[in-house]
């Protein structure tokens, strides 16, 4: 995204030395992020988006740094990037649907949940969530469920879900706050995304959860759960000011790990979006990882 950027390389290198020094790293299979076939983004984006970013990588080839709108950016590498990105994400919805395991947490960027239908922003260019929740949907699963607890709404996500009441979206935002205007869809029973002021406690979004939440994941009854994890509702992160903290984080994953069905594999696909303080994030996300282990 350019120097000085806070969606930064060395984001995924916190998440990494958090893990090796948690000891989790002997626990965890890794596998490489395959390149998103170009076919399945069209699952949630529009052919003229989608011939727009492949100009954008185009001029960044021969130009460098492309910008997108004010801070979204390509450079030489970045449609790569998103095609890996969105590539894990649909790799570990396959991996995942099959039984070849539990579940799986893709350390991946650029972020999606704010790429619309049609429009790269807020750092994101493909919606790996959106295109994993569809392709499971082609796969054969029957209903799907995206949670997103990253502190700013997943508008991108919502756009591309509104036409698809199959895939439930959970999620709280802070609000107002970036990106603007809030929750679009207000009449969708499927769409259920929660502003939150700034400043409220992880106390209160636990609460707000366990109303809003729980009761329509355990009415949706999914076959796979996709959550958009963002860690920066942290109180360390001064993207926003909201107060999270690793510990509602674990409370999160284990709540939707105790919505899978009785008897069989919980089937969790998680994938990185925001969280921007280096330690809180690498902290934040070795906690979830741990819990959607055991
Ligand atoms: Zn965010």
């Amino acid at each position: 995204m350019g120097f000085d950027h806070p969606e930064c390389p060395q984001r995924l290198s916190a998440i990494e030395d958090q893990l090796l020094m948690s000891g989790l790293t002997d626990w965890l299979e890794r596998r490489d992020a395959p390149l998103l076939p170009l076919g399945l983004a069209k699952l949630a984006h529009s052919e003229s988006y989608l011939e727009q970013l492949q100009r954008a990588d185009a001029q960044a080839q021969t130009q460098g740094l492309v910008r997108l709108d004010e801070d979204t950016a390509m450079n030489a590498h970045s449609w790569t990037a998103a095609l890996r990105a969105a590539g894990a994400a649909v790799a570990a919805v396959d991996a995942v649907m099959e039984g070849e395991v539990a579940n799986a947490f893709c350390a991946i960027r650029p972020p999606g949940h704010h790429a619309t239908r049609e429009r790269a922003m807020g750092f994101c260019l493909l919606n790996n969530v959106a295109i994993a929740a569809l392709h499971a949907l082609e796969q054969g699963a029957k209903r799907v469920a995206v949670v997103d607890f990253d502190v700013h709404h997943g508008n991108g996500t919502e756009d591309i879900l509104a036409e698809h009441p199959a895939v439930l979206m959970l999620g709280f935002y802070q609000h107002p706050y970036y990106p603007p205007g809030g929750a679009q869809f207000e009449g969708r029973a499927h769409l259920c995304n929660v502003p939150v002021p700034a400043y409220t406690s992880g106390e209160t979004v636990r609460s707000l959860v366990a109303e809003h939440w729980w009761p329509r994941l355990e009415a949706h009854d999914p076959d796979l759960i996709l959550i958009s994890a963002g860690f920066d509702a942290h109180r360390e992160d001064d993207m926003a000011q909201l107060g999270l903290v690793e510990a509602d984080y674990v409370w999160m994953t284990e709540h939707i790990k105790a919505h899978t069905r009785a008897g069989q594999a919980s089937k969790i696909v998680s994938c990185l979006e925001g969280g921007y303080h280096l330690s809180a994030l690498g902290r934040s996300a070795a906690a979830h990882i741990k819990a959607l282990t055991i």
